[in-house]
């Protein structure tokens, strides 16, 4: 997804990542709302990153770090709404539904930290059966201007490498960039070319994906409710199983992976990301 060069909210300004999640005169409206307590209204910002790092540090007067990231999410909502739907903002009702998400979110966060951590994963890198492949993926993400990178690798039984991709991403959270790069792995296996790959014949019978974000995997497959902040993309991929699976015949498996296995689409996502690697 490539930056729009005017901010959709007000098209006056450059949509830089201060701009739109800070300076905007739609975005001031919000966080002005005297809901979030935030006394110190960004007027005069340089950098987001030192913005949200003076915030947090500042947090025992201000709101908690939940309550921000669920502003900044209904902000990036706001936009593309108006961008694809051509909403008009409305800064009052993105203040109750952040303060909503951030009842939901706390109370989500509370029931995965007590979830006990699956010490049965293998560390390394399991290749897939005979005749099937395995598809790693995983994001590369930066704080400071959300850009960052969703990364794939597909291997075969002997761990080849049968194709592979990069995409630049824009996240708000490591979560969420994971969440994205399961996502465009499985748009990745949905495009026909994934199915050939010049490996002569290849009778795939199934296909793994493996994600080392749990959150993620347990959604997709139903185990678990996802976090507002991803429920949107879990969606997309629950669809993309659906047609793969219907068009293509092939049973796709998602399941998770500690990060330790998943390295090499790690390692990808990381260089695309520095730009050691082509677009
Ligand atoms: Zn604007």
């Amino acid at each position: 997804m490539l930056p729009h060069p005017y901010c959709t909210l007000c098209t006056k300004h450059m949509e830089t990542t201060e701009h739109l999640f800070l300076l905007c005169k739609w975005t001031k409206k919000i966080w002005t709302d005297p809901r979030l307590q935030i006394n110190s209204t960004p007027s005069n910002i340089t950098r987001f990153d030192r913005w949200l790092l003076e915030v947090f540090e500042k947090s025992d007067i201000l709101p908690e770090k939940e309550q921000i990231a669920a502003v900044l999410w209904n902000i990036w909502k706001a936009r593309n709404d108006s961008i694809f739907r051509g909403k008009t903002p409305q800064p009052t009702a993105m203040v109750d539904l952040a303060l909503a998400q951030q009842v939901k979110f706390s109370r989500w966060q509370s029931k995965e930290g007590q979830k006990p951590i699956n010490r049965n994963l293998p560390t390394r890198w399991k290749p897939p059966e005979q005749g099937k492949l395995k598809l790693n993926v995983d994001a590369s993400w930066s704080p400071g201007d959300f850009s960052g990178s969703a990364a794939g690798i597909l291997r075969d039984s002997s761990g080849t490498v049968a194709n592979g991709f990069v995409v630049p991403i824009r996240a708000l959270s490591p979560q969420h960039a994971k969440a994205l790069a399961l996502l465009q792995g499985l748009k990745f296996l949905n495009q026909t070319e994934a199915t050939h790959m010049g490996l002569g014949v290849v009778q795939s019978s199934g296909w793994t994906v493996e994600s080392d974000s749990s959150n993620s995997v347990d959604a997709v497959m139903g185990q678990a409710e996802s976090s507002w902040d991803i429920k949107a993309i879990i969606e997309q991929c629950k669809e993309e199983l659906l047609f793969i699976k219907s068009v293509k015949g092939v049973a796709v498996t998602v399941e998770h992976c500690l990060r330790e296995a998943n390295r090499a689409a790690d390692w990808l996502a990381n260089s695309h990301r520095s730009k050691n690697l082509p677009g």
